[in-house]
């Protein structure tokens, strides 16, 4: 049986990048940047005031001086005065600071009066340091300046800068698609009430929400019987999808069929068999077809073997298809709170939550947790903590790895 990184390594060397389509700027959410996004513009393109207020030189600000305004500049305005000393311009926010003047002294600072058919300014402060409420043309980035490097994925936040320097249609990675094959005869769908003998098919959906979550378009086949046909013509089926993932069957069990149909399909075998627990007998393999490559997982059937197979092993396919590295510090380092007693062997993924502490460290509570086919558990828990094979006895304030849930 190999490790979890003999298995990570395998993955990373059988899974290629996806090739890569354009979309436009309100439909990249969520879609992982393929091409390097370069600034066409300044920003700000301008030197710019920040605040409401009169555009002046600061030198001129001196107690009881009072300055002519010679115009009014709002935004998208080009100013058509240059400030001389003893004069100001009226700027609203935005507005491109005129030449000449360096700062700007905030509106509810300032007094205008009226005489001689002009328009003075008098202030309330009596010095003002040169360049306050301003920005300086470049500032934020400049032209040329590399603003997204890929591989990144796209979020609401980077919608904005994307907007601003003109992206509308952005080269993003093909969105995978993904089978999603649900085995075994005790299974019925969950809006039947199981007959005795059988139980709800949990882990079919919770699968398709997993891989839609992480950005898959799903194709779930169906529950497939333990029947080699049958089960092969939906495997055949799934092939045609970038990722095929198979539920249950796939450990010694006398109807445990699927790495003898998988391979009968033509699926080539990585690996099988890894040493973690839960989710030991997972099976990789892959499938080529002239130039299109399908990743095969076989997972055990039990949801939260399938939940930890899918966190550490199909996520890892999935970001290698996306063009990133392997995951390698997705993991956070907490104190245990309380004692525990692994089983020791395989390395452990237990589920936890997080303890809120007056020093505000990171702590964790392993739950009370029944084993693979505790979903009830395993759905109030935020993290997985990881017990390594190496040690069994863990003690209360013991520090170790967390994998986050969400
Ligand atoms: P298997 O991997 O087929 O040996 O199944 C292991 C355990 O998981 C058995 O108790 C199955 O009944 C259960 N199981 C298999 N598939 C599912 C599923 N889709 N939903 C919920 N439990 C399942
Ligand atoms: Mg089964």
């Amino acid at each position: 049986m190999i490790s979890i990184e003999q298995a990570l390594d395998l993955i990373s060397s059988a899974v290629s990048e996806l090739p890569t389509e354009g979309v436009s700027l309100a439909n990249s959410v969520g879609r992982v940047l393929a091409e390097t996004i370069t600034a066409d513009v300044d920003s700000p393109p301008h030197d710019k005031s920040v605040m409401d207020g009169f555009a002046v030189r600061a030198a001129d600000i001196t107690p009881g001086c009072q300055l002519r305004i010679v115009e009014t500049i709002t935004a998208g305005d080009l100013p058509q005065q240059t400030i001389y000393p003893g004069t100001a311009a009226r700027i609203m926010t935005g507005a491109p600071l005129p030449t000449g003047a360096d700062t700007v002294v905030m509106v509810e600072k300032t007094r205008v009066e009226h005489s001689d058919g002009s328009e003075h300014v008098t202030f309330e402060i009596d010095q003002i340091a040169a360049g306050q409420h301003t920005m300086q043309v470049g500032a934020s980035f400049a032209k040329g300046t590399t603003i997204f490097e890929p591989p990144r994925l796209i979020g609401p936040l980077d919608i904005g800068l994307l907007a601003e320097v003109g992206k509308t249609w952005i080269e993003v990675r093909r969105r995978p698609t993904c089978g999603i094959l649900p085995t075994g005869n005790e299974l019925v769908e969950p809006h039947r009430v199981p007959a005795a003998g059988q139980i709800r098919n949990s882990n079919g959906p919770m699968l398709v929400a997993l891989l839609q979550a992480a950005g898959a378009k799903t194709d779930y086949l169906g529950i497939g019987l333990d029947e080699p046909k049958r089960l092969s013509e939906l495997i055949e089926t799934g092939l045609s999808n970038d990722l095929l993932l198979l539920s249950g069957g796939v450990s010694e069990g006398l109807l445990d069929l699927a790495p003898k149909l998988l391979t009968q399909s033509g699926v080539r075998n990585v690996f099988h068999g890894v040493a973690i627990k839960p989710g030991k007998p997972i099976w990789f393999g892959v499938y080529e077809e002239r130039d299109k490559k399908t990743y095969v997982f076989a997972l055990p059937g039990n949801p939260v073997s399938s939940l930890v197979a899918v966190r550490l092993f199909v996520n890892a396919a999935l970001r290698k298809m996306h063009g990133f590295a392997l995951e390698e510090s997705a993991m956070l380092p907490a104190r245990l709170a309380g004692d525990h007693q692994s089983r020791g062997g395989r390395t452990t993924y237990w589920p936890g939550e997080w303890v809120s502490t007056p020093s505000c460290e990171r702590v964790v509570q392993p739950l009370a947790w029944l084993g693979s086919s505790d979903l009830r558990t395993l759905a109030s828990a935020k993290v997985l903590i990881i017990f390594p094979s190496e040690k069994s006895r863990y003690s209360n304030s013991d520090v170790v790895q967390v994998l986050p849930l969400d």
